[in-house]
C-alpha cells in the first residue's frame, strides 16, 4: 500500500513538473542570449547559427606578440608585419578568439550589459588556449586588469576577475595587487596616442608587495590599442616581475589600424 502511494505521489510530482515546464516554454520561451531567437533548450543558451559563428572566431591563426588576426606563415621574429614597429612591453599574448560575430556580442554583453552567465563558456574558452600557450606553465600569478574602484562600484563586478576565477590552473595564484589609482576616461573614442595618455601612470601595486623574479599574465576581456595592457605590464616590471604575459578573450586591434 505504502509502495503504491509512493508511485502515485511521485507520479503526480512528475505531471505536475511537466505542466509547469510547458507553461514556461509557452509563455517565456528560451532564447539565444546573443541574438534572441528562439531555441529548443534553455540550456543550449546560443542559438545553432551562433553556436557555429563562435567556432569560426576561434579558429583562426594570429599573432604571438600582439594577438592580432595574422597567418602563421606571416610571422617574422615572433611578430606580424602589424606589429614590427610597435612598442609591446609584454612578452606574448593568447586570446581566445577573433573580435566579430557572436564572440563579440557575447563579450561585449558581458563586459557592459551584467551578461556573466557567459562566465563559464567564455573561462572554458580562455583554458583552452591558455593550454596551447608556450609560457602558461611559467606562470606564477594570473592578475586581472583592475578596475578603478568607482567603476567597479558602478558595474558591480570586474569582468577581468570573473575571467581569473575560472581559469584552470593547479599552480599559479590570482594576484590583485596591481590597482589602478586613476579612474581613466572610457577608451572607445580615443585615438591610439591619446589611449596610450589615458593611461599613463594609471596603474600601481600596493605599497608592501612586490613581484620580484615572478612570471605574470595579465588577464582582460578585450585589448584594442594594448595601452592598458602595456602600462600594467611595465607597472609590473617595474615592481620586479621577471616576465609579463598577457591572456584575453579577443584583440579588437583591427579597429584602430
Ligand atoms: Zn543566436
Ligand atoms: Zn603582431
Amino acid at each position: 500500500m505504502e509502495l503504491i502511494l509512493k508511485d502515485f505521489l511521485n507520479i503526480t510530482r512528475d505531471s505536475v513538473l511537466s505542466v509547469c515546464e510547458s507553461l514556461l516554454y509557452l509563455f517565456c520561451p528560451p532564447t539565444c542570449r546573443c541574438c534572441g531567437r528562439m531555441i529548443p533548450q534553455r540550456t543550449d543558451m546560443l542559438c545553432r547559427a551562433c553556436w557555429e559563428g563562435l567556432q569560426t572566431c576561434i579558429s583562426g591563426d594570429y599573432c604571438p606578440s600582439c594577438g592580432r588576426d595574422a597567418s602563421r606563415y606571416a610571422i617574422i621574429n615572433n611578430r606580424c608585419a602589424a606589429c614590427q614597429e610597435d612598442i609591446i612591453n609584454f612578452e606574448g599574448i593568447v586570446r581566445a578568439g577573433a573580435y566579430h560575430d557572436s564572440l563579440r556580442d557575447m563579450i561585449l554583453q558581458f563586459k557592459f550589459y551584467e551578461a556573466t552567465e557567459y562566465k563559464g563558456l567564455l573561462c572554458d574558452m580562455l583554458n583552452s588556449v591558455l593550454k596551447t600557450g608556450s609560457f602558461t606553465e611559467e606562470i606564477d600569478y594570473f592578475v586581472p586588469v583592475p578596475l578603478h574602484w568607482l567603476r567597479r562600484l558602478d558595474r558591480g563586478y570586474n569582468q577581468s576577475m570573473l575571467l581569473c576565477e575560472g581559469i584552470d590552473t593547479d599552480k599559479a595564484e590570482i594576484n590583485t595587487d596591481l590597482v589602478r589609482i586613476r579612474n581613466t576616461q572610457r577608451q572607445w573614442n580615443l585615438s591610439r596616442s591619446k589611449r596610450k595618455k589615458n593611461v599613463e601612470g594609471a596603474f600601481a601595486v600596493r605599497k608592501g608587495h612586490d613581484f620580484s623574479g615572478k612570471t605574470v599574465c595579465l588577464v582582460d576581456d578585450i585589448t584594442t590599442s594594448h595601452a592598458t595592457l602595456n602600462e600594467c605590464a611595465a607597472t609590473l616590471k617595474q615592481a620586479g616581475a621577471k616576465n609579463v604575459y598577457a591572456a584575453v578573450l579577443t584583440v579588437a586591434a583591427g579597429r584602430l589600424d
